[in-house]
């Protein structure tokens, strides 16, 4: 079954007659194309692409399984899937009510004839479970990020470079070995400033004695992967590999733990129990990981408040940290793709405590 059968058979589970797809996000999911403007609309029997001038010549090549039409001045978007709409007796309207915006549902609620609810959740949680092609796509950004990661670190980092020129050097291998770009803006933190999860990169130099943390990915045909290493520049102090020893411990612990129907929750605490029976509950701060796909942060959610069960079939990152206020902090991510009875790790790049120069 392809993801746009998958979708079509929710719509019926649902009840609905037809779901409208307005974000760019799950029109690519359905459609496989993404582009800026347009809709999608999925029946049970049939589904309907639109989009304007500047997309209709790749829209007509590109996408699958769905009957493609250009929306014009004359012919806008809302009327052409409304009249669609009606040649095919469709009243119950799913809508994607965390990104439709207030004004445009009451555009929609003029064409009369239609009951819109909100229906989410039913594209949200079926991309959760990836399929086969999906998972290689994550997998070959995640290559592109790691040959650029790898290189950086063997011959370009050094005391005296900035945050922000390391984080320079990894954009630009991205571009040169193959992927459309970031697949978020990268974190490049040093020093204490390693201390801030979610750091920007910025003028610090880089000194010996510095652990250095980069969190970043790549994207590459609609996907995105995600990553983090934390290195030393120089020798690590005792404090440092103590505190790097323990979060490989917590994330090679809440790895273990990961398998299909098991809360994001239980996952979370596997790690968070290592970190706390340590000594630095108080400073890991953040949920252990996400999912990742079209969009960077999607579901499941791996932290205290993941109560549903995981798909076989998401792919998860496995982040925790431990951040010392004014000192340092690490952290270790990678990607994992869930399995009925267990995980398979996306990441190959090291993660043994390494020591640059
Ligand atoms: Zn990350
Ligand atoms: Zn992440």
């Amino acid at each position: 079954m392809n993801r746009l059968q998958a979708i079509q058979n929710a719509v019926r589970d649902e009840g609905l007659d037809a779901l409208l797809l307005t974000s760019p996000v799950a029109r690519q999911y359905a459609a496989g194309f993404r582009s800026s403007a347009g809709a999608a609309v999925v029946t049970p029997e049939a589904c309907l692409f639109l989009t304007d001038f500047r997309y209709i010549e790749a829209a007509r090549e590109r996408v699958r399984g769905m009957e493609v039409r250009m929306t014009t001045h004359e012919r806008p978007l809302r009327k052409q899937a409304a009249e669609w709409l009606y040649d095919r007796g469709a009243i119950e309207i799913g809508f994607e009510a965390d990104t439709l915006t207030a004004e445009e549902l009451e555009l929609w609620q003029k064409e009369p004839g239609f009951r819109f609810r909100p229906a989410h959740k039913l594209a949200r949680d079926l991309r959760m479970r990836k399929d086969e092609g999906e998972i290689r796509a994550i997998e070959a950004a995640q290559r592109v990020a790691e040959r650029a990661l790898s290189e950086v670190l063997e011959t370009v980092l050094r005391p005296g470079l900035t945050e922000r020129q390391v984080c320079a050097e990894l954009v630009y291998r991205l571009h040169l070995y193959g992927a459309d770009g970031p697949s978020f803006p990268p974190i490049v933190v040093s020093g204490p400033n390693s201390a801030l999860p979610h750091g920007e990169p910025g003028g610090r130099v880089l000194e010996r004695g510095d652990c250095v943390t980069v969190d970043f990915g790549a994207a590459l045909g609609g996907y995105g992967s995600d990553m983090t290493r934390t290195v030393f520049l120089g020798r690590a102090d005792d404090e440092q590999k103590r505190v790097y020893g323990v979060v490989l411990q917590a994330q090679e612990a809440g790895i273990a733990a990961i398998r299909a129907g098991r809360t994001g929750a239980e996952i979370d605490e596997a790690a968070r129990a290592v970190i706390r029976g340590a000594g630095y509950g108080d400073y890991f701060g953040h949920g252990f990981g996400h999912g990742v796909g079209i969009e960077i942060h999607e579901g499941p959610r791996l932290s205290v408040s993941g109560e549903d069960p995981i798909p076989a079939g998401a792919v998860v990152t496995a982040e925790p940290g431990i951040y010392l206020p004014g000192k340092f902090g690490v952290r270790i991510e990678d990607m994992l793709a869930v399995t009925e009875d267990g995980c398979r790790n996306l990441t190959r790049a090291p993660k043994e405590l390494r020591e640059i120069g």
